[in-house]
């Protein structure tokens, strides 16, 4: 699965930016090739081996009727099968002979646990061991909100269409097949779905046969997938087209709305482009006849593409190119979610977890994978950078007592919907992405080719990645790997130099550990991998291990420790380090000057360091500094900006003079229009710079922006598409009423989904807090439509997490029905996050203690921590920021 990211920036890659009760498994688990007991909701001893499903949809009634026949292995007697399923109502169920015609024998009874998400079948007479065939009718509900089967309504000129999805990550497959829905039960499924004849059906596989059925309806069958995990089933119907090229023996596809196929156009080129790297990379060739990505109207606040195997899904948003509104930063988007997605057709559909304890396996190493196939199929883009960016994303989560180890033991749904998080995703990537430098690339290839080939098909744990890599690395990687997977938290290097003789210098190391909220914790231990260079010379490597080491460099002058920020540590340096590295801080690589700008930056916030270092960087950027860097100041900049506010206006309008005075300059010199030719990453920064001056208020920028807007229809050299967005931003975000309701009107107009959705997002972005409340009550009203109504409630909480959070709580039942069940627990306490009053944290504690479980309360205490340290920093660090400011002053 793929993350929704942030949507107020425009992020290059602003991507990467998804029970109670049950017993501990026995032995009989699938291929877990570790010893290592495996988690279960679900007795063990019975296991599918293939589910003929067939599915007749109801669009018009939200409704289904199914008919699964599941082929069962029986391991010993038993008088009861015990499967998942949720919310479906069964009319039949029969054991039937394996193969054998029969009409079987009925269950004597039906017990439906909601609770544990269960249906136990019990029969009069013990069932045999070996081969039966269970066979179950049941009717289930076609859902509103991206979870289970569900529906999404879209205008179009023809009038309101509605298309049919699915989506059964983590734990939705049960909603539509009674199934034993965890991902070692794996098996193959062959589909069937009754369908309108003038519709088309997608699945994993392509269509077998079809047959034609009553009143304009058509039988349509799809060939039988692989063996596979229940959450990778997919099924959508609706008025689709498909555009298809070929790579090798795969048909690529791209599946849109009938209309916008052509905006798929770009996704398609790239799909066939990332497959055939892979095919390479991973020396296995994509197993199955097609792969498709099937572009879906309306959004979810928790993802934004899901892997199924060969059927990709993904809202609009990040697959479709729309030429009136898709900038660069879109284009970068669509092409690294689609390389996350394609990743997942071998890390996490060949091979599989075999329980959600190592869900990172799937999604740190899709995240990294892509990361690696945008840099080589796009090096222009240059999105190095990235890196450095998700690494600070996991850390800025990890460095807080509400962290988890990447590897984590998750029981209940909840539990692992909550995972779905920065440390499995970013952290994952990153601690890879050391590890992968550590080793070396030809070997790290090696290792994971030896992982797919030894697991096809079937299911690990992490060990079985680590034991691979170390054995065809040669060298020690598992102690270090464990200790970055098995326990939570950043090492913190304090560097000391030893000094400079015989054309080396010396440096001494000394581990701690970076904890934003616990300044006293005693430090874990870690073996650190370290690269360290001097300025034109090699680098020098070692692994800090037991707590200190001696380094030395070659040469003499600017050492940076952790040179090309690969690896997952924060670096302190003395006094006198910091203050040769501020003096020649322009010299530097620019991946460095990112480093160490984070560095500095998260260590003056958390108090471990004077937060004047990190500014006294920034100072020293010169304006034709790399735009990656200047990207970075620019979300720094803006998001100190945050804490200022419901303070002293004066000290946030110094605060806001100094900012605009650095960004102003760099965006002057590259100007509104770009020059033909120019890099990608300039185009982005000049989106950025556009977002984080109009974020500050800055009054050229937003008359600028105005002046725009105003001549869309007459001028449309004044609004190319490449600054549409940026200029929409601006204009949203200091809207009046009028203004406001002009935009309203251009949203209820729109003429595609992308374009309205769009629109209604950067409604909820209103700073006024009057807009505010009528972007809340809009939201919660049927116009902006069903999937989008979540969004914009926490599009609200962005500038307004008081407010937010208060309206959504007040309207509890009413906001649940606009949200996946699994998500609720997470949503809530994420609307108050970005508050930095001290009182929402009891506001929050209230909430969870009242409405989730005490297992399932990760989001708040998550939340809750960031509403603490927000409050820190504002109390607590700005009076520095402020004194600083001052003292600069001529
Ligand atoms: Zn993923």
């Amino acid at each position: 699965m793929a993350r929704p990211g942030p949507f107020t920036l425009a992020a290059a890659l602003a991507v990467v930016l998804v029970l109670a009760g049950g017993g501990t498994a026995h032995a009989a688990a699938a291929r877990a090739s570790d010893a290592t007991p495996a988690t279960t909701q679900l007795p063990r001893g019975i296991r599918p081996l293939h589910y003929e499903v067939a599915l007749v949809p109801h669009a018009a009634t939200l409704t289904f009727e199914g008919r699964a026949t599941v082929t069962i292995d029986v391991a010993a007697p038993t008088r009861s099968i015990t499967l998942n399923a949720v919310g479906l109502a069964f009319s039949s169920v029969r054991l039937l002979p394996a193969s054998a015609a029969s009409s079987g024998v009925a269950a004597a009874a039906i017990d439906v646990d909601a609770q544990a998400q269960t249906a136990t079948f019990s029969f009069a007479r013990p069932v045999g061991a070996g081969r039966h065939r269970l066979a179950m009718s049941y009717a289930g509900a076609i859902g509103t909100q991206a979870n289970g089967l569900f529906a999404i309504d879209y205008d179009t000129q023809r009038g309101r269409q509605r298309a049919l999805f699915t989506q059964f990550e983590n734990a939705s497959a049960r909603r539509v097949v009674p199934s034993w829905d965890e991902p070692a039960y794996k098996a193959t499924f062959a589909l069937e779905a009754t369908v309108p004849a003038a519709q088309m059906a997608i699945s994993n596989m392509p269509v077998a046969s079809t047959r034609p059925g009553a009143a304009g309806l058509v039988s349509v069958r799809f060939a039988a997938s692989p063996r596979m995990s229940t959450y990778l089933l997919f099924f959508a119907v609706g008025d689709f087209e498909r555009a298809t090229a070929h790579e090798g023996p795969t048909e690529v596809g791209i599946v849109a709305r009938r209309g916008a196929i052509a905006q798929g156009r770009f996704a398609l080129e790239a799909s066939r482009r990332i497959l055939r790297e892979y095919n390479e990379y991973f020396a296995l060739p994509y197993p199955l006849p097609k792969l498709d990505n099937v572009a879906s109207p309306g959004s979810s606040p928790f993802f934004a593409a899901m892997e199924n195997w060969g059927a990709i899904y993904s809202f609009e948003r990040i697959l479709l190119i729309d030429p009136t509104i898709s900038n660069q930063a879109d284009r970068q988007r669509v092409f690294s979610i689609a390389a996350h997605e394609i990743a997942h057709q071998w890390f996490g559909n060949l091979v599989t977890m075999h329980w959600w304890d190592d869900l990172w396996l799937n999604e740190g190493f899709a995240t990294w994978m892509a990361s690696r196939a945008v840099a080589r199929l796009h090096p222009e883009w240059r999105t190095w950078a990235a890196s450095v960016r998700r690494r600070d994303e996991a850390m800025a989560q990890d460095a807080f007592a509400a962290t988890h180890a990447i590897v984590q033991h998750v029981e209940t749904v909840d539990q692992v919907s909550q995972a779905f998080d920065s440390i499995t995703y970013s952290k994952g990537a990153a601690v890879i992405a050391m590890l992968e430098h550590y080793v070396g690339d030809p070997a790290w290839r090696a290792g994971v080719r030896a992982y797919l080939k030894a697991h096809a098909y079937g299911n690990t744990v992490t060990d079985d990645l680590w034991r691979e890599i170390e054995r065809a690395a040669a060298k020690p990687v598992v102690d270090i790997a464990h200790d970055f997977t098995r326990q939570p938290g950043i090492p913190l290097l304090r560097v000391e130099r030893g000094g400079c003789a015989g054309g080396a210098t010396t440096l001494h190391l000394r581990q701690g550990e970076f904890a934003a909220d616990r300044p006293g914790k005693e430090p874990l231990r870690w073996r650190v991998p370290v690269i360290a260079r001097a300025a034109g010379h090699p680098p020098a490597r070692t692994i800090v291990a037991g707590g200190s080491a001696d380094l030395v460099v070659p040469g003499c002058g600017l050492v940076i420790v952790n040179a090309g920020q690969t690896g997952y540590f924060r670096t302190a340096y003395s006094a006198d380090q910091q203050a040769a590295l501020r003096d020649g801080f322009a010299r530097l690589d620019a991946i460095d000057q990112i480093g160490l700008v984070d560095d500095a930056w998260a260590l003056g916030l958390a108090g471990a360091a004077p937060i004047v270092d990190a500014l006294e960087l920034i100072e020293r950027a010169p304006v034709d500094a790399a735009p990656e860097l200047w990207g970075r100041i620019a979300e720094r900049l803006t998001k100190l900006d945050a804490f200022y506010r419901g303070g002293d206006p004066a000290r946030q309008s110094r605060w806001r003079a100094y900012a605009i005075a650095r960004l102003a300059p760099v965006l002057a010199r590259m100007g509104w229009d770009s020059r033909g030719g120019e890099p990608a990453p300039l185009t982005l920064l000049r989106a950025e710079l556009i977002g984080a001056l109009g974020e500050l208020g800055d009054a050229a920028t937003i008359a600028e922006a105005q002046r725009r807007h105003a001549l869309r229809e007459s001028d449309p050299t004044a609004y190319p598409v490449a600054l549409r967005k940026s200029i929409l931003q601006v204009i949203a975000r200091h809207a009046d009423a009028a203004a406001w309701e002009a935009l309203r009107a251009e949203a209820r107009a729109a003429s595609t989904p992308l374009q309205k959705e769009q629109l209604y997002r950067r409604l909820a972005s209103a700073r006024d807090e009057a807009l505010a409340r009528r972007a809340l009550e809009l939201a919660l009203s049927d116009e902006p439509g069903a999937t989008l109504s979540a969004s914009m409630v926490s599009a609200v909480a962005e500038e307004h997490p008081d407010l937010a959070f208060e309206f959504a709580v007040a309207r509890r039942e009413r906001m649940d029905a606009l949200l996946a069940p699994a998500t609720r627990h997470r949503y809530y306490p994420r609307l108050g996050s970005g508050s930095h009053d001290a009182a929402m944290i009891d506001k929050i504690r209230r909430f969870a203690e009242a409405n989730l479980p005490a297992s399932s309360r990760r989001g708040a205490e998550s939340a809750m921590a960031q509403v603490a340290y927000g409050a820190t920093i504002a109390n607590e660090r700005l009076g520095a920021v402020d004194a600083w400011l001052a003292s600069r002053r001529p």
